[in-house]
């Protein structure tokens, strides 16, 4: 099974070292707060990533000396997923503790004194990702979501989001009972997975949008010059239109000045032929715009010839 997009970018946020204990902290709340349940009957989260499952487990034993466990289930279709939960009744209430969190709240809200420094809000939006966010592959769309089951916990993360140093733009919009947190466009996606921590596959976001414009910029090229065929060829067609007549109203090709009679007949009996290759035929040869010049005296002349003759 190919590994997705949403995947490589969890297995990339994974491999970041921790520096400062504070980003830890920030970290370790991202992904509790976000999962399934955070309260003091239940703390428990699932994530696809199992080197996500690894780095909660270890994180928040690190941080308070809780026990985690992780057990596989099979989920959407086969897919493997972890479900990470805190068994332990006193485990949870030190957990909870730890975040300034009762465990009791009516509605969950973010506690911001878990960010404590300017370098916290990445870190909690990089455990947040790990367990409720994925990204489109950017082959298809650029698009990243957080999907959160509680809406207050969706709009104080919109909020956060929209205080980040770079620009992201985020938006809201209901999914099956739950709040999708999303960011559109190569630019603002590429920003935020640098901002996490994954600049791996923000380049990779970025390389594709090139890559798109390029293909982009060729079809236009394209199209361009597709367009200055159709205008040669439809050039082309009124001379040849405006000679037959001429010819069908019994006037002749001698009815056009001697200097115009070869160019004229070149042209009507070689109706697919460029202005360069006409100019080559003639002589003495004549440039392009030399030809061009005299076609369109030609034409101008065959038609009032005709119009007088009517
Ligand atoms: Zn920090």
């Amino acid at each position: 099974m190919p590994v997705s997009f949403a995947a490589d970018v969890k297995n990339e946020l994974c491999r970041k070292k921790m520096r400062s204990a504070c980003c830890q902290k920030a970290e370790c709340y991202g992904m509790l707060l976000m999962g399934r349940t955070f309260q003091e009957s239940g703390i428990s989260l699932t994530t696809e990533s199992s080197a996500a499952a690894q780095r909660i487990a270890q994180m928040t034993a690190e941080l308070t000396a809780a026990i985690l466990s992780t057990r596989t289930v099979l989920r959407r279709a086969s897919h493997p997923a972890s479900v990470v939960s805190v068994d332990d009744e006193r485990d949870r209430a030190r957990i909870l503790d730890f975040f300034g969190h009762t465990g009791r709240e009516v509605t969950l809200r973010l506690n911001r004194a878990n960010l404590e420094n300017e370098c916290c809000p990445a870190s909690f939006l990089r455990g947040a990702f790990l367990t409720c966010g994925t990204v489109v592959n950017p082959t298809k769309d650029y698009r990243l979501e957080f999907v959160v089951p509680r809406m207050h916990l969706s709009r104080d993360l919109t909020a956060l989001l929209g205080e980040l140093p770079v620009a992201v733009q985020p938006g809201v919009s209901q999914r099956k009972g739950a709040y999708v947190v999303y960011i559109k466009g190569a630019d603002r996606v590429s920003d935020l997975l640098t901002l996490m921590g994954a600049p791996k596959a923000a380049m990779e976001v970025i390389q594709m949008k090139m890559l798109r414009e390029m293909r982009n910029q060729v079809n236009r090229q394209t199209n361009f010059e597709t367009a200055n065929l159709g205008k040669t060829a439809s050039a082309a067609a009124r001379q040849i239109q405006a000679l037959q007549r001429l010819l069908d109203m019994g006037l002749g090709l001698q009815a056009l000045p001697e200097n115009l009679r070869e160019l004229a007949r070149l042209r009507y009996e070689n109706p697919e032929l460029s202005l360069r290759e006409l100019g080559e035929k003639l002589t003495p040869p004549l440039s392009r715009s030399g030809v061009n010049h005299r076609l369109q005296r030609v034409t101008e002349l065959a038609e009032k010839l005709c119009r007088r003759a009517e």
